[in-house]
């Protein structure tokens, strides 16, 4: 497993997996505990989730796959930006860590901005951090003008990532935000890395991953680890799938096989607003 440092200094996976999804009505608990589980022992030790998820039921999942093994997993949640009040994020963490069945979360972030002012979410990270319950904060789906309002404030130059989307058909950020948080070593989490499936579709894709012997999941994600700073989280809630995932790890790709991404995936050419999902 290659690694990323985080600004506190943890060295988190770059790969690592999500659960938006899992815990909800009709999704099966033990199957998605057994992804989980198959993804830690691959060595996928970073795995994002939020309260959002199926309303609490993916980190009761989470809490259930991370069970005898919690200090060798790096655990990702966040807060709803209308929970992210000073005394709402307190109650919000401890709700979370009641749920994932944990004294602390590695790295808690505000989900995307609200109408609750940065100032007092930040406060009540740092709050957080002081007591033990959370190790590291950050944000998600915040633009540049939000990171750099989010930097000015006190406590705000700590944060260890943006958790943003992401992937070959979503090259936004490479504009701007990205070198932007490139110069302050702030690593990003790249969410919906394969597009939720629906980047497996093109030809491009196919083309360059019947080449390589791999999938077009391995090389949309493979494209995307193999660049500085950037950490994958892509959903997995089917075995075969977190072993295809993992073999991205295995995958080099070359420079004909990145120009081709390239043309077929071209990088921004002017500012463009944060796309989210
Ligand atoms: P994703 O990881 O791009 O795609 C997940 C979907 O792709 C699932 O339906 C999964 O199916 C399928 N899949 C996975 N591997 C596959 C493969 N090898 N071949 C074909 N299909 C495959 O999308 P995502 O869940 O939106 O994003 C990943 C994570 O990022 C989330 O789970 C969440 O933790 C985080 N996220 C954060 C935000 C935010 O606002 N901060 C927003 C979106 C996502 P199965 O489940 O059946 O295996």
């Amino acid at each position: 497993m290659r690694h990323v440092k985080l600004p506190g200094g943890d060295a988190v996976p770059v790969l690592g997996l999500g659960t938006w999804g899992m815990g909800e009505a009709g999704s099966s608990g033990p199957d998605m505990v057994a992804a989980l589980t198959l993804g830690l022992e691959l060595g996928m030790t970073l795995i994002d989730t939020a309260e959002m998820y199926g309303e609490g039921g993916a980190e009761e999942l989470v809490g259930k796959a991370v069970a005898g093994r919690r200090d060798a997993v790096f655990i990702v949640s966040k807060v709803y930006p209308h929970n992210a009040t000073r005394r709402g994020t307190i109650a919000a963490c401890e709700r979370s860590l009641k749920r994932l069945g944990t004294d602390r979360i590695d790295l808690y972030l505000l989900h995307w901005r609200g109408e609750v002012p940065l100032a007092e979410t930040l406060d009540a990270f740092v709050a957080l951090q002081r007591s033990g319950k959370i190790r590291h904060y950050g944000v998600s789906n915040f633009d540049l003008d939000d990171m750099e309002e989010w930097f000015r404030l006190a406590g705000g130059a700590a944060t260890a990532t943006d958790q943003v989307l992401y992937n070959l058909g979503r090259r936004g950020i490479e504009w701007a935000l990205l070198p932007w948080l490139r110069r302050h070593d702030i690593p990003i989490m790249a969410y919906s890395p394969i597009e939720q499936g629906r980047l497996l579709r093109k030809r491009a894709l196919a083309a360059i991953a019947r080449r390589r012997g791999a999938t077009p999941a391995q090389v949309a994600l493979a494209w995307l680890i193999r660049q500085q700073g950037v950490i994958a989280i892509p959903k997995a809630g089917r075995a075969d799938h977190v072993r295809e995932s993992h073999g991205a790890l295995a995958l080099e790709l070359t420079p004909e096989d990145r120009a081709e991404l390239d043309a077929a995936f071209p990088p921004p050419h002017a500012a463009e607003p944060l796309a989210m999902l």
